[in-house]
Formats: structure tokens, C-alpha cells, sequence
């Protein structure tokens, strides 16, 4: 039966252990977009459960990350520490209404039946000891021993829902045995919190990755013996890193703000890991909006997806080239200021002469340095190109320049003059003269380039000769 409800509900439950890499934020970019492109809620639920694991450190690099590829969310964080007592209020609801009974079974004998069970090449998995039955005697309760609580699975009958990524599941009962719900000391576990929040908030499809798809069907009991509807759910394939290993922080991925840091646009990203698990036809590049006007779960892709850093290098290039100057311009400064370079007017003209030649905000940042900072030619051009034969045309621009109207014209017919007087062809003298005020000879149109330039700057570069 497909649900019914009447907006759109979606959530992102990172687990705050090690720091969030792309395979772990596209399960966050896709329910945030489905959110967003039906006009319903996203909300963010930190699984911070795991106290050895969890660290405030891994919390902030969600958060940043989240914040830097714009996936805001309508709610939350929510933390599921500080929910505690809510799934302690809802166990008690299960343990009034029958669903759940004490095991006194300790872990040698846990390990003893599944000793016994792969023995008999059974798979192991705890066989009902303590669960009461009509006219079943249990046990002894041992003296001094804390239970666990286990959930009472029903016997017999399937599982089964209509994934939006792998289609219809159905899992026999049979499978799943009767899942502890709570620790000794009464704490409940992972799957039962898990239920409880995606009640509580009214979740309406959980997207998530498909190593959760073995506790979907737990979860879905759980559900019903709340007396709830479960959601819809779409278990997302692995995204695998360059070498075909399921992306992880052990084989090297890095954290998601590290790509921020390397110069990455967030609408880049977004395209990139957008297209890396769905697919709009053949379109490669598209913006936010196009994607939000685009997204739904019935494209989304059935097999693993492959990392690919040269085709996310790609990506970003198209949408360097695709943005507005002046908003280029706002995306480079905090590579300027680490460069300690103080930008002025100039910026969003400079941007919109190199942007088509870079592939990151470092690389542009790099370029644009040019224009503030004195910066020493790159020693094996100069020597190439800055030779003594050129140097007196180099003089003549110079004092061409000196007095020139400062604009791409007339700089234009400094260098004119410059050629004719000289009989030298435009390469021989743009050449050094790029060598001498870039840094290196392969730099767009001289002219261009030195219209944007300080004259006193290029005076005293071209000094350099
Ligand atoms: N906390 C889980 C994880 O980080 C996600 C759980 C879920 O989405 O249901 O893998």
C-alpha cells in the first residue's frame, strides 16, 4: 500500500563519525532535492548514538559542508542523544502493548547457539529462548543479570515495499530474528531510535544509502507494531572512489569541505554529485534551479556510481565559465585573502577575462594575483622568450605605454606602433612581455590583460626585462 500524506517530509541522518565525504552527502542532496522540489520539508537529524565514535569535530564538518553546497534545512539539527527519553517513553508503549520481552541470554551462550547453528551450516541468529509463547515455559531467570529487551518479530508472513531505487523487497519473517531494542541498562538501540524519529517527524520518504537496506525491513516491523504507516524508501547504490572501493575515509576519500577548499563551486558540486546516482536524459551540466525543476525518484540510477575527479574537474570548469563576473568575483575572495591579495574594481573584469581558462577558484585566484602582486617570472620562460634581441622593442612599448591613454585600445596601438617600428611579429614581443607581467607566456589577449593592469605595475615589470 503507497502511503498517502499530504506534504512532502524528507530527512538526512548522517552519523557524526569520521568526516562526511561525497558518498556520504549525496544521501543528502537527494532528499534535500526532493524536498525542495516538491515543496515540502527537509530536516537534519544527527545519529550521534554512538558515544566512542561521535565527535563534535565530524558534526561540524557536516554542518559546513551542508551549509557550503546550500542543502539547508526546515529543521533541526536534532541530536538523538538529546531524544532519549522520548524512545524510552515509546519502549514503555511497546512493552504495555506486548511487543517486547526481557532475554536473559548471556553473550557465551549467544556465541555458543551461533557456534552450534554455523556448525549445522544454519545462518546464525538467536532462536527465541526467552520469547514467551502460550504454554511455553521459559527459562530460569538467572540471578544478578541485567536483560536485554528484544522486539518480538512477527513469525511467519514477509516484509515487503516498493523501493524507488531496487523495486519491489520482500523479506521473509523468517529471516529476521527478534531484534534487541534495548541494552541492558534500558538505552534503546539504532533501529528502534531510527523508527521513533522518522515517526516523530513525520518523515515521509527516507532516502538513504543501501548499506541501511537489511534494517528496512526491521524497521518497517517496528513500524507496524507502532501502529504506523512506514514510509517510502529509496536505498541509493555506493558511490565507489577512483580505484572501484566503496568510498570511505579509510581508503582515502576526503571530507566534503575539503573540495570548498580546493576551489570548488558549490553549484558545480551539486551538478556533479547530482548526476552521480540520477539522470535528467543526457544532460551533463545544469544549474540549481534546472536540477530542482528536474528531480524526482524515478531516475535514480540502479547500479554504483564511480568517483571521477577529472569529470567533477570538468564540471566545475563549465560552470566557471557559465557564471556572472561580479558573482565569480564574490566566490574568489577568500582565495585572494589567502594569497593577501587586497582586490579592487578591477575583480569581476579580471574574472571574466580567465575564467574560461580554469578549472578551479585556486587556479583563478592564482591568475588573478597576477594583477596585485609583484611576482617573478617563471625563470626557463624568461630565459626563453625575454631575449636580448627583443629587449629593445620591450624599451619602446614601455615608453609607448608610459603615456598611452589607459584603455584596451589605445594599448592596442602602443603595441601596433611597437610591431611596425620594430618589424617584429606579435608573438615576439607578447610573449616576453606576458612572461614579464603574468609570469608566463600563455595568457588570453596582451592587450586585454594589460587594460586591467596598473600602469605603474607593468612599468616596473617591464623593467624586469
Ligand atoms: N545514520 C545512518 C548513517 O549515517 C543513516 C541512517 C538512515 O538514514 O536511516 O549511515
Amino acid at each position: 500500500m503507497t502511503p498517502t500524506f499530504s506534504r512532502t517530509r524528507t530527512r538526512f541522518a548522517p552519523s557524526p563519525t569520521g568526516f562526511i565525504h561525497l558518498g556520504n552527502i549525496r544521501s543528502a542532496l537527494y532528499p534535500w532535492a526532493f524536498a525542495r522540489a516538491t515543496g515540502g520539508d527537509f530536516i537534519l537529524r544527527i545519529e550521534d548514538t554512538d558515544l566512542d565514535r561521535s565527535t563534535q569535530a565530524s558534526v561540524d564538518v557536516i554542518i559546513e559542508g551542508m551549509a557550503w553546497l546550500g542543502l539547508d534545512h526546515d529543521e533541526g539539527p536534532f541530536y538523538q542523544m538529546q531524544r532519549m527519553d522520548r524512545y524510552k517513553a515509546v519502549l514503555a508503549d511497546l512493552i504495555a502493548a506486548g511487543h517486547v520481552y526481557p532475554c536473559y541470554m548471556s553473550m557465551a551462550e549467544l556465541d555458543a547457539l551461533r557456534e552450534r547453528q554455523m556448525a549445522n551450516k544454519e545462518k546464525p541468529r538467536y532462536d527465541g529462548t526467552w520469547r514467551p509463547a502460550d504454554g511455553k515455559t521459559l527459562p530460569a531467570i538467572p540471578e544478578g543479570v541485567k536483560p536485554v529487551l528484544r522486539f518480538k518479530n512477527p513469525i511467519g508472513g514477509v516484509v515487503a515495499w516498493d523501493d524507488k531505487v531496487k523495486g519491489r523487497i520482500e523479506i521473509s519473517n523468517d529471516e529476521l530474528d527478534d531484534l534487541v531494542i534495548a541494552r541492558p541498562d534500558g538505552t534503546p538501540t539504532y533501529n528502534f531510535c531510527v523508527v521513533v524519529d522518522d515517526i516523530d517527524m513525520q518523515i515521509t520518504h527516507v532516502i538513504r544509502g543501501d548499506d541501511h537496506v537489511n534494517n528496512t525491513p526491521r524497521q518497517i516491523n517496528i513500524f507496524k507494531a507502532l501502529g504506523k504507516e512506514p514510509p517510502i524508501y529509496a536505498h541509493l547504490p555506493t558511490v565507489l572512489n577512483e580505484q572501484g572501493e566503496k568510498m570511505s575515509k579509510r581508503n582515502g576519500a576526503k571530507a566534503v569541505t575539503a573540495y570548498r577548499d580546493e576551489g570548488y563551486l558549490p553549484d558545480a558540486m551539486v551538478n556533479y554529485l547530482a548526476r552521480l546516482g540520477w539522470s535528467h536524459g543526457d544532460d551533463e551540466i545544469f544549474s540549481r534551479a534546472q536540477f530542482l525543476e528536474w528531480f524526482n525518484l524515478d531516475h535514480l540510477g540502479r547500479s554504483a556510481a564511480q568517483f571521477d575527479e577529472a569529470k567533477l574537474k570538468w564540471v566545475n570548469a563549465q560552470h566557471l565559465k557559465a557564471m556572472d563576473d561580479a558573482a565569480l568575483a564574490q566566490h574568489v575572495l577568500p582565495f585572494l585573502s589567502q594569497l593577501g591579495v587586497v582586490p579592487d574594481a578591477r575583480l569581476a573584469g579580471i574574472c571574466g577575462l580567465f575564467k574560461d581558462r580554469c578549472d578551479t577558484l585556486v587556479v583563478l585566484a592564482k591568475w588573478i594575483s597576477a594583477f596585485y602582486l609583484d611576482l617573478v617570472p617563471n625563470a626557463e620562460e624568461k630565459a626563453q622568450h625575454v631575449t636580448d634581441a627583443v629587449k629593445p622593442a620591450l624599451a619602446a612599448l614601455a615608453d609607448k605605454l608610459a603615456s598611452c591613454v589607459w584603455d584596451k585600445a589605445s594599448i592596442a596601438a602602443a603595441i601596433k606602433e611597437t610591431l611596425t617600428e620594430t618589424g617584429l611579429k606579435m608573438p615576439h614581443l607578447a610573449m616576453p612581455v606576458r612572461v614579464l607581467v603574468m609570469g608566463t607566456a600563455q595568457t588570453p589577449s596582451l592587450d586585454a590583460v594589460l587594460a586591467l593592469s596598473e600602469r605603474e605595475k607593468i612599468m616596473r615589470q617591464l623593467k624586469n626585462a
